[in-house]
This record gives structure tokens, sequence and C-alpha cells, in this order.
């Protein structure tokens, strides 16, 4: 659905900023991770609403791409977001699903809650963990990836397909990172007719600050929404949301930003038709995001690459921290 409408003015392309409604100029030609997703996301720019300190792409895909993208291309082999099944339970007590064990257990009590929709679930570890804490809770999950939903099934989850056509009502939805893959900012209407009174929503998406990070980066693609907490502020308010808490997480985005080059390095030439085997180069450079991912939380890396053994988020400025994570009450 095109909720972003592009018109021109002076020859200026502007687009319609989905939150406040603004017309935003362009800033910058979107980038892509892997070259042949030009072919499902199209030729895209990146505006920037000033006043709601938002990014977004124009022209924005349409449903039927996006679907088509996610159930078929997404995950496929050789694709950063591929899911080997004989190794993904190996990455289920990792830091960062403790971390988000531990921030959960800050703001809600798990003896409360009945329910828990995972919207854009993946494997659903979070909702899988949190069901081992408590038992009683029910798994539900929205995602339309072929290999996932098996994963998920046995895991414990019913997979709803579509947050209409049901009436269950929901005590915790999680949505990690996942709203920034969204044409639209409609999941936050649909979240409040499934979730209960009180009802909490948790998330994590990408932290994209227009002014410091947005010059450097590698890629967009396939994000089409840039968040920051100014304007996850005014999305709540216009939706009605209570903020519990919104914090920066993770680490800084400049060190992101090299995983994210190693990433294209790896993945820029993969193409649908030629689903290879990794060269001896690309099998080396695939194991260097692993390796800055397993040392996520006792090292941080200088600019030259060398690994340094000191607390990675010592010297990180909060606001310069490559996540936003938060709990938003319906
Ligand atoms: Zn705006």
């Amino acid at each position: 659905m095109f909720l972003v409408l592009l018109i021109y003015v002076n020859n200026v392309m502007v687009a319609t900023c989905p939150i406040c409604s603004y017309k935003a100029d362009k800033n910058f030609e979107y980038r892509y991770n892997i070259k042949e997703d030009i072919k499902y996301l199209k030729v895209l720019n990146i505006h920037y609403c000033q006043k709601c300190d938002f990014s977004f792409a124009s022209p924005m895909p349409t449903e039927k791409n996006l679907d088509n993208y996610y159930n078929n291309i997404y995950r496929s082999k050789g694709r950063p977001h591929y899911i080997n099944l004989k190794k993904f339970h190996k990455t289920l007590i990792s830091p960062k699903n403790l971390s988000y064990l531990e921030y959960i257990d800050t703001f809600l009590n798990l003896n409360e809650i009945e329910n828990i929709l995972d919207f854009g679930a993946g494997t659903g570890d979070l909702g899988f963990l949190l069901k081992k804490i408590n038992p009683s809770i029910k798994l539900y999950c929205i995602e339309n990836d072929k290999k996932t939903i098996s994963i998920l099934e046995n895991r414990g989850y019913q997979n709803l397909k579509s947050l209409d056509n049901h009436s269950i009502k929901f005590d915790l939805i999680i949505s990690l990172h996942c709203f920034e893959h969204l044409n639209s900012l409609k999941i936050f209407e649909k979240f409040k007719l499934i979730g209960k009174n009180r009802s909490k929503i948790f998330f994590e998406v990408p932290n994209c600050p227009f002014n410091d990070s947005f010059i450097d980066r590698p890629y967009d693609s396939p994000h089409l929404l840039f968040f920051t907490k100014r304007s996850l502020l005014k999305i709540a308010k216009d939706f009605k949301l209570n903020v519990i808490n919104l914090s920066f997480k993770d680490i800084e985005y400049n060190v992101d930003f090299l995983e994210m080059k190693s990433s294209k390095e790896l993945y820029e030439n993969w193409h649908e038709k030629n689903k290879r085997k990794l060269s001896i180069k690309e099998f080396i450079l695939s194991l260097t995001p692993k390796i800055i991912r397993n040392s996520y939380d006792a090292v941080m890396l200088s600019n030259n690459l060398k690994i340094q053994t000191t607390l990675r988020y010592k010297a990180v400025e909060l606001n310069k921290r490559s996540c936003i994570r938060g709990i938003l009450e319906i």
C-alpha cells in the first residue's frame, strides 16, 4: 500500500512523512546491501522529516512486492538471514537474548502474562525462552517465512498468519527488528485492536539519527523506516500509547557499520539464480562478523580493527548506540 505519495515541486523531489504528513525533501539515494534486491524493492530514495526526526524510503514498495521478497528471497541460501537448521539453536542463549530477558524482567511481571504474540517472529527465541520461565504462557506469532514456520511450530508457537480474523487478545506483543521493514506505521493501529487494556508492546529497532550517522552507513536495504528516539515518542503520542521505557542499546553504530561493511563485501553479489557455495575469501569474510558478535559484551573495535579487550559499551555515548529498545503500553 502506498502511504507515501511522491510529488515534485520546482524539480525537488519530496515525499509525505508517514508520521506527520510533512513534505520531506529527498536527502539520499538508497543503498543496497545485496545489489539484486533492487529487483524486489525497486529504485528508492531516503527522505528526512525534520519535524519528526524520522527518515523513510520512497516510493514505498507495495505489499505484494514485500510479501514476495520476505516469503521467498530474504532468507534464501547464501544471504545474510539464511537460517542453518543445524545451528540456529546455538544462539538461543546469546548475550542479546539474555539482555532482552533482563530488560523485560525489569518492566514486566511474567506471572501476569497469559499469551504473547511475536510479530515477525523469525525463530521466536524470546517467546520460547519466556515460556521456559513461565510454561503456562501461550505463544502466537505472525511469520510468513516457510523455513522459520516449522521452527516456530516446534517451539510451541501457533502461527496466526494475519492480525485479522481472530478474536485473541494479547498481554504482550513482541516485535524485534521488524518495524523498520514495514512500509507504513499502520501496525500500531492493529496492535491497539488486538491488545488487552494496558497490554505491552516490547520492540527493538535500529537507531538512525540522521545528522550523525546516515552519511557513513554502508547500506539501507531492506529497511524502509528509520527511527530515532524523538520519532518513536511522536509515534507513541499519535497512537495514544504510553511510553513505559525507551532506551538506547547495543553497540556503537560506528562499530555496527564495520559489521555492515563486512556483510556488504560478503553478500552484495548474491544472485537468486546462483545460490552458489562460498569461495575461500568469502568464507573468511563470513567469519568476521561472527567473531565480532561473539565478543558482544567484552570487546570494542578500534578504528583500525584492532580488537581491544575492554568493556564494549564503556566509551560509547548512549545516543550513539545502534539500537533503540522500548516498552509501550496500549
Ligand atoms: Zn514527520
